[in-house]
């Protein structure tokens, strides 16, 4: 592979970030099993401390600061998970926290990461006009940017996932994770292509502005315009100059699946009446895929649930 990041990585991402990240439940899904008729386990990131799996990638990044970088703080751009999870680990770290946050980020994810100390500064329409805040801030105040995913320390923790999967469901022969950046699945795509290349690894996206999934067909990162959607934590784009997340994803996806604003709001309401889970649009996505039968299964089926952070009122609505 040519990219930079390996199997060694995850597990020191893995050492590293045990104190501060839950090994999450995995859990056998009967109903999901009777309807794909294969083996469904869900991956619960929902029960990370801030309700999604960017609490792994993020505190294997700030724990690999230097002092003087942690000194100084660090900026990042963020639709809410990930500047949650990195305000968390500040906090706990005693580093200055700056996110940047595009006009579409939702109020009460906003609100949880002052919640958590951080300084949020409303940037722009877009994820690409937050970053370019966000790259403003880090050169005028000395801040290191933190990217949501396209960065090696943040695609190791989150690939700990990967590791987590092998050791409880060594018989796993296909991962349902759902894709934004790339951060999550290329971690998980490493690890678990590493244990063994037949592994299918399986995308799931909103079709409404898939990134990550029109720049694979194009060949190259694309920008697109950012549509409102249910999958609120899939909005933004991978970056004209991406690094590092195209190519890995681009090696390790086998197929991808793209989900209508309609079955991702069922499959937020599945998870809430049948597996009594709150999940997020974004979290959601990959039981979509399995629930609306659109992905190609193996016999063995983990589907990473990623995250919790729904708009409650927004959930409530959607389950009545
Ligand atoms: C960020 C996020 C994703 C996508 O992760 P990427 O690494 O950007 O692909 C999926 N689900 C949730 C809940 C997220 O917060």
């Amino acid at each position: 592979m040519s990219h930079s990041i390996t199997l060694r990585h995850i597990y020191l991402a893995r050492q590293a970030i045990a104190p501060y990240v839950r090994r999450t439940p995995l859990v056998r899904s009967p109903l999901l099993s009777q309807r794909a008729g294969a083996e469904v386990y869900l991956k619960l990131e929902t029960a990370q401390e801030t309700g999604a799996f960017k609490l792994r990638g993020a505190a294997n990044k700030l724990l690999r600061l230097s002092d003087a970088e942690r000194a100084r703080g660090v900026v990042t751009v963020s639709t809410g998970n990930h500047g949650r999870a990195v305000a968390y680990m500040g906090r706990l770290l005693g580093v200055r926290v700056v996110v940047c946050a595009p006009a579409l980020v939702l109020a009460h994810k906003i609100k949880a990461m002052r919640d958590l100390g951080a300084e949020v500064i409303a940037a722009g329409a877009s994820q690409d006009e937050a970053e370019c805040r966000a790259l403003a801030l880090a050169q005028e105040q000395g801040l290191t940017l933190v990217s949501p995913f396209d960065d090696p320390d943040i695609i190791a923790g989150q690939g700990v996932i990967g590791l987590e999967l092998l050791e409880e469901l060594p018989q796993i022969d296909t991962a349902v994770v759902p894709l934004s950046g790339g951060g999550l699945l290329g971690g998980i795509g490493l690890a678990l292509k590493a244990a063994d290349p037949a592994v299918r690894v399986v995308g799931a996206s909103m079709a409404r502005g898939p990134v990550m999934v029109e720049s694979l067909r194009a060949g190259r990162p694309l920008q697109l315009p950012e549509e409102p959607t249910l999958a609120d934590s899939l909005m933004g784009g991978i970056g004209l100059d991406n690094r590092y997340t195209f190519d890995l994803v681009r090696q390790v996806l086998d197929d991808a699946v793209l989900l209508s604003e309609e079955e991702i709001g069922s499959a937020m309401r599945y998870a809430l009446r049948e597996e009594h889970l709150v999940v997020e649009g974004g979290g959601a996505v990959g039981l979509g895929a399995v629930l609306h039968g659109k992905a190609q299964l193996g016999r063995c089926v983990a589907v990473v649930v990623s995250g919790g952070n729904a708009d409650m009122a927004r959930l409530l609505e959607l389950a009545s």
